[in-house]
């Protein structure tokens, strides 16, 4: 078959898919032949490939088919890497990665984009790890993808920083738009949706700005907890909140922490984000690093084939590294990279070399003083008070809790957090300990203190 074939059942296609479709997959498709009922085209990555399978393959097969090219299967060869190594962070990547045509997501109903964010074409399903510490936050977001009728609303995703939050929140939107293109799924940062409520207010299209939001089927807003403390947007996002489900349209929202510890959020909009379901993403854990780093290790050792790695340096990384996915997967890329200029394996020593900065702030011990700073912000009380004689409850309860973090968190022996309490007596440290042991089987307020607190600062 000649290209200019392909190029006639393109304008075909066009006609079919609408312009958005036709420019954001059909358009790159480049055909590389026919052989054996199989057509083969080059495409930019494997979400692109994955994508257009599942959309258009029948009808591109259908075109090709009536002009009499007896094909059975579509296949796709993937052209440049989907995992370009540059040290840039992730957060910034999308800027200088030669992106797919994907960005922003489109709506079949209308012609016009919808205002959201770029999607990571990588943040899929696909390439998230499972693992004891997010299992539940997957599950319900597969749940959500899926567009079934809607179970719970909104989902509320919480969990410290690099935890995968906004992979999930874009694996999501990948997902359903694959599923039902002609859903309407808005993503974006709830520090988008305040820089277009403003901006909407100044232009004053606010009209605009509330057809746009509530016209959608599906709305996400990430990092919510930006908008607290902001009146009049605070004011905004509760409306549209309650116009999607008073329609019943799904909303997913991400925090780092769960609705009731976000500070200046207003009561109804907490209470309204604890109605549907909330879940959060604990920490890792050394099994779900493992598997991190192996699946991304084996996509580096696609791209660098005549890298060697040692045995023991992945589960070296795993137990070393503890803060969170981004550092995790950051040390990787920089590894790889190094190795490969210098033309080594990638050896323990190396390894060391190589990150030992990463290593170096990851071994960073807790100190008894960010326990009592992070416990006094927590509680509101003054970090004088933690430290000082007195016994109201108000203040001896946060100094129980401080002391029974230093316990927990820190090497540190009973009389050694004692001076730094003012110098108390082990004793007294001690009874503090136990008071609260004792407390946390009956109080679940205190419960969830202590789990926020230990994210915060282990985080
Ligand atoms: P958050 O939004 O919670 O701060 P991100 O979703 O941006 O975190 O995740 C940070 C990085 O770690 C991203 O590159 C993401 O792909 C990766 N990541 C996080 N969790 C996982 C996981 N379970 N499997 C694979 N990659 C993950
Ligand atoms: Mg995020």
């Amino acid at each position: 078959m000649t290209n200019d074939t392909w190029g006639l059942i393109k304008a075909e296609l066009a006609t079919r898919v609408g312009n958005n479709n036709y420019v954001t997959w059909i358009e790159p498709l480049h055909m590389r032949g026919l052989e054996a009922g199989v057509a083969h085209f080059d495409v930019p990555t494997s979400f692109f490939a994955n994508w257009v399978q599942r959309n258009f393959s029948e009808q591109i097969l259908g075109h090709l088919n009536s002009r009499g090219h007896e094909v059975s299967r579509v296949e796709f060869s993937v052209l440049t890497p989907a995992h370009p190594v540059s040290g840039a962070a992730r957060t910034n990547s999308a800027v200088n990665r030669p992106a797919p045509r994907i960005g922003r997501l489109r709506s079949a109903v209308s012609d016009e984009p919808l205002p959201g964010a770029a999607l990571d074409g990588r943040f899929t399903f696909d390439t998230f790890v499972v693992g004891k510490p997010n299992e539940l936050a997957y599950a319900a977001a597969r749940r959500v993808a899926e567009a079934g009728p809607v179970t719970f609303n909104p989902l509320f995703l919480y969990g410290g920083v690099g935890l995968g939050k906004t992979h999930l929140m874009h694996a999501i939107a990948h997902e359903l738009q694959a599923r039902q293109p002609h859903l309407r799924v808005l993503y974006l940062s709830a520090e988008q949706f305040m820089y277009r409520f403003v901006r909407a207010l100044r232009e004053q299209q606010i009209m605009d700005f509330k057809e746009i939001f509530r016209s959608v089927d599906v709305l996400m807003v990430d990092d919510v907890q930006f908008i607290a403390g902001k009146d009049s947007t605070q004011e905004e996002f509760f409306h549209t909140f309650n116009a999607l489900v008073d329609q019943n349209k799904q909303i997913v929202i991400s925090a780092d922490r769960a609705p009731g510890e976000i500070k200046g959020l207003e009561d109804r909009i907490q209470s309204r984000l604890q109605c549907g379901l909330v879940v959060d993403l604990h920490p890792t854990d050394y099994e779900l690093r493992l598997g991190i780093l192996q699946k991304k290790a084996e996509v580096y050792r696609q791209q660098y084939k005549d890298l060697k790695i040692a045995p023991g340096v992945i589960e070296f990384l795993a137990h070393r590294i503890t803060t969170n996915v981004r550092v995790l997967e950051g040390a990787l890329t920089r590894l790889f990279a190094f190795a490969s200029l210098v033309g080594r394996e990638i050896s323990l020593e190396l390894t060391q070399d190589c990150l030992a900065d990463i290593l170096r702030a990851s071994d960073r011990k807790l100190t008894i003083e960010e326990i009592q700073r992070k416990v006094a912000e927590h509680y509101n009380i003054r970090l004088s008070d933690m430290i000082g004689p007195k016994r109201l409850r108000n203040i001896a309860r946060p100094r129980q809790v401080a002391m029974y973090l230093a316990k927990q968190l820190t090497p540190r022996s009973l009389p050694e957090i004692g001076r730094r309490f003012g110098g108390r007596d082990h004793t007294t440290i001690m009874h503090g300990v136990r008071k609260i042991e004792e407390l946390m089987s009956t109080d679940s307020q205190l419960n969830d203190d202590l789990l926020l607190l230990r994210r915060l600062l282990q985080g």
